[in-house]
């Protein structure tokens, strides 16, 4: 089967085809500054096309990759009825959405009504279904949801310390995210080291600019560091993770602040950025202002490993045992120095790393040493294919049907 992948966000739609049965990718590319000046790229083994396109809105950025999906020079398909899925990255699918589904309108209506749970993302995703539907209106389209492998998560994990109403009345729980990235990592390790995933206990940490830290066991998800919404957990670029409201409390009355500008300084002005005084929120740039000597850079980074390690530590004791630690995403996978520090953290676990392994590139690979009593790996996310997969799975189905 062929899938086309489709990550929707409010100005940009990223793309890929792959062929499901061999996991090629056949096409990757981006629809860029939708609605703005528009930036097209396009790869394939052979091209690689990087433009400037005026993209008038999401519906002109489907029409642009279907029609170069089909051109005669550039295409990889004679014409987009080969295309048999478009599998959707969509964000949040509140307690509605457990496993990926066949989008209809019941489940666009559905999800709209989780619009409220993630205003930043679930429209933009929907602008890109929809856009998808009006110009493929007889082609199968799956929906992949960020939320749906944290919906395991039992209510002692899930509920906050506030009144039950809130969760009856609104949904007002924690939801995780990451989902999509922390299923293809944690079945990933356990492919990689031969084990059988329904025995055992993984622990996934997606450090990226959005930081999330996922506790697998037997393969389900059972806690999960982000939760209502994604500010929750780990210090990230520019998100500050878990605070004390009665900080924020404060902060608005000293600075006389309301709500959505306190929301602001959280979503947008703090975690790494903010501690290094706004430096920057890139790990890579704090790492080489810190060998610089830049004191706010080095804490910054110092603050993110520690607080890793505490989550990796409550979640081996969520778990009562951890058998993989995994590393992933943009810092997960490349900053080796960050790995080096949170694992010595843990050695009370007897992690042990091995150091030359630490600084090898790999799409997966185990860089603990033969004594740790822990697997500690580095894999690459691959959420594309993880819902190109996933996408497939809910076709077969509908075939056999
Ligand atoms: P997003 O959450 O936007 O998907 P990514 O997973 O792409 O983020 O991660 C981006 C982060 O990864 C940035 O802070 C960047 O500095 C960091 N990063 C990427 N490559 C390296 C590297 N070689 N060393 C250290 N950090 C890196």
């Amino acid at each position: 089967m062929k899938i086309l992948v489709i990550n929707s966000g409010s100005s940009s739609l990223k793309f890929q085809v792959i062929d499901s049965e061999t996991e090629a990718v056949l096409v990757r590319g981006v629809c860029e500054r939708i609605g703005i000046d528009g930036g097209f790229t396009y790869k394939t083994e052979n091209i690689s096309v990087k433009e400037q396109a005026p993209l008038a809105d999401h519906k002109a950025a489907v029409n642009k990759i279907l029609t170069t999906l089909t051109d005669a020079k550039m295409g990889v398909l004679k014409s987009f009825e080969e295309i048999d899925v478009v599998g959707h990255r969509l964000v949040h699918g509140g307690e509605k959405f457990t496993g990926s589904v066949v989008i209809t309108d019941e489940v666009i209506q559905a999800m709209t009504e989780c619009n409220d749970l993630a205003p930043l993302h679930n429209p933009a995703n929907l602008v890109g279904v929809d856009a998808c539907r009006q110009l493929m209106p007889e082609t199968l389209m799956v929906g992949v949801f960020d939320t749906a492998f944290n919906q395991t998560m039992e209510p002692k994990a899930f509920l906050y310390g506030l009144p039950y109403r809130f969760y009856e009345k609104y949904k007002i729980r924690r939801y995780g995210f990451h989902g999509i990235s922390h299923k293809y990592v944690s079945a990933r390790a356990a492919q990689f080291m031969r084990q059988d995933p329904k025995r055992v206990k993984t622990i996934v940490c997606h450090l990226g600019n959005g930081s999330s830290i996922c506790a697998v066991k037997y393969g389900k998800v059972i806690d999960n560091s982000m939760g209502f919404t994604p500010l929750e957990g780990l210090v990230m670029g520019t998100r500050s993770g878990d605070v004390d409201p009665g900080a924020l409390e404060f902060l608005a009355t000293k600075e006389n602040l309301d709500i959505h500008q306190i929301m602001t300084i959280l979503n947008q002005e703090s975690g790494v950025l903010g501690i290094s005084k706004n430096l920057s929120s890139d790990f890579r740039e704090l790492k080489d202002a810190g060998i610089k000597y830049n004191e706010k850079a080095s804490l910054a980074r110092e603050i993110f490993a520690y607080k890793v390690a505490k989550y990796i530590g409550s979640y081996a004791a969520a778990m009562n045992g951890v058998d993989n630690i995994v590393f992933t995403a943009g810092v997960g996978e490349n900053d080796s120095d960050i790995r080096e520090e949170i694992c010595e953290y843990l050695e009370f676990l007897g992690i042990a790393i091995d150091e030359v392994k630490n600084r090898e590139q790999a799409e997966a690979i185990r860089i603990s040493d033969g004594t740790s009593r822990v697997n500690v790996l580095v894999i690459r996310t691959n959420e594309e294919l993880e819902i190109a997969r996933q996408a497939a799975a809910v076709a077969a189905q509908i075939k056999k049907a």
